[in-house]
């Protein structure tokens, strides 16, 4: 250990070096893969901390933020029978009082925000930026609401009613762009260069990863047991990456069992660019093959949250790494069978489900149906959104006002000294 009162470091999966923690998110050797954290606690304590810092001693802080925000699992009754499962546990991450739920944004991205706060306050100095189409930035934008954190959110202009919070984000510097996602990032990356700015590093922050990991932790820790599978809709395939390494350090915490869970991550047609690679057998995407007119298929798709066109899938400690170590599968559900399976979820379990969230139903009722999931197996469903209804008959949401507009032909100059201001003033 670099410190003894570190409770974590950094490891490489590339060159096996270990570092202290700076808020880095790539090994200061340029090796690329994802580093990971490697925490002091091999045993799992259930800290009497709020929300999801109840399992700070697998989140890279040392702190917490007032929050009721975390996954909550229960076993199914209804969608179990109906399917054909003897075994079926749902963790829900969204808003849902009945049961515990209070994720006011809606989805698991606020348990990456969560941690990716403390975590940047820890480590560093600065403001985070994220550049998102739309859950990731509401959820950093509804933590900066609640907690007056600053926090700049980049979003394409026809995101922009995504970004409501349930009080107003008085530190929330919202620009949009008259363009896509990746004008957005565009934008993003070149506003993370203004001293002070740091990215939120998506993929490649450990907060963001171990965060959404807690969705592994509550359903092994609800279970007793990790499951035989967990099946989550994905997009950039974070969630799964995170899972399969919450589940590595609940095998070595050695309570819950020794065999990893199989990952089953669906993906939406025909937008499919994991699914292919990964029938395929290759650790790279092609995007001739796997993303054909990605434009015309990204508007069939019914969850948009699941179009990433960059995901970290052939990176070293990525998708294609934690499903080879899982023994996992990737498989698709069309924009149909994710609306009946949504319909489904709603009616039996009774809560309405982020679109991402029925996308994954849909594809464990295949899997079920063509037999790769056994009845009487344990499988952990990662219900990764859901409770909007609730949401807007319960809170009185605030739209929030972007304070800069920008269109591509902009001169980023200008914002760039916007920007350098309102950081100046908010540091
Ligand atoms: C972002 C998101 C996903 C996909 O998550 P990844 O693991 O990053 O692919 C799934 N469901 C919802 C509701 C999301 O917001
Ligand atoms: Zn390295």
């Amino acid at each position: 250990m670099i410190s003894p009162e570190e409770p974590y470091e950094l490891i490489c999966p590339v060159c096996s070096g270990r570092f202290f923690d700076t808020y880095q998110i790539t090994c200061q050797s340029g090796c690329g893969g994802l580093l990971k954290a490697d925490y002091t606690a091999s045993h799992l304590q259930i800290r009497d901390l709020p929300g999801l810092f109840r399992y700070s001693d697998w989140l890279p802080v040392k702190g917490y933020l007032p929050t009721r925000s975390a996954p909550v699992c229960f076993q199914s009754k209804h969608l179990a029978r109906e399917i054909g499962l003897n075994n079926l546990w749902i963790v829900f991450a969204g808003y849902w009082p009945e049961r515990n739920a209070f994720v006011s944004s809606g989805s698991f991205k606020e348990f990456e925000a969560l941690p990716t706060f403390v975590r940047l306050e820890e480590r560093a100095k600065g403001i985070i930026l994220v550049a998102s189409a739309g859950n990731t930035g509401r959820a950093f934008a509804q933590i900066s609401a609640e907690t007056g954190r600053p926090v700049i959110v980049v979003v394409p202009k026809a995101a922009q009613d995504r970004i409501w919070t349930s009080q107003p984000a008085e530190n929330l510097l919202l620009i949009t762009v008259d363009g896509d996602y990746t004008d957005a990032i565009s934008l993003g990356n070149q506003l993370c260069t203004i001293p002070g700015v740091y990215p939120e590093g998506g993929a490649k922050n450990i907060a963001r990863r171990d965060g959404m990991g807690t969705v592994m932790l509550e359903g092994t820790v609800t279970m007793e047991h990790l499951p035989d599978w967990y099946v989550q809709g994905v997009g950039s395939g974070t969630g799964g990456i995170a899972a399969y390494e919450a589940s590595s350090r609940l095998v070595t915490d050695g309570r819950f069992g020794s065999v990893l869970p199989r990952l089953l991550l669906v993906q939406n047609a025909p937008f499919i660019p994991m699914v292919q690679a990964w029938h395929a057998n290759r650790r790279e995407i092609i995007p001739d093959e796997d993303m054909k007119d990605p434009s015309a298929s990204i508007a069939q798709v019914y969850a948009d949250v699941l179009t990433n066109r960059t995901p970290p899938y052939g990176i070293s400690g990525g998708v294609y790494d934690s499903l080879i170590a899982t023994d996992g599968i990737m498989t698709s559900a069309t924009t149909n069978e994710a609306i009946q399976a949504g319909n489904l979820f709603q009616k039996l379990e009774g809560i309405d489900i982020d679109p991402a969230a029925a996308v994954c139903v849909a594809g464990l009722i295949s899997s079920v149906k063509s037999g790769i999931i056994q009845p009487d197996q344990r499988v952990l469903l990662a219900i990764t959104g859901g409770g909007y209804q609730r949401i807007r008959k319960d809170i009185s949401l605030y739209t929030n006002i972007p304070s800069i507009m920008t269109d591509r032909a902009n001169d980023k100059t200008e914002i760039i000294t916007m920007v350098s201001e309102w950081v100046q003033s908010h540091v």
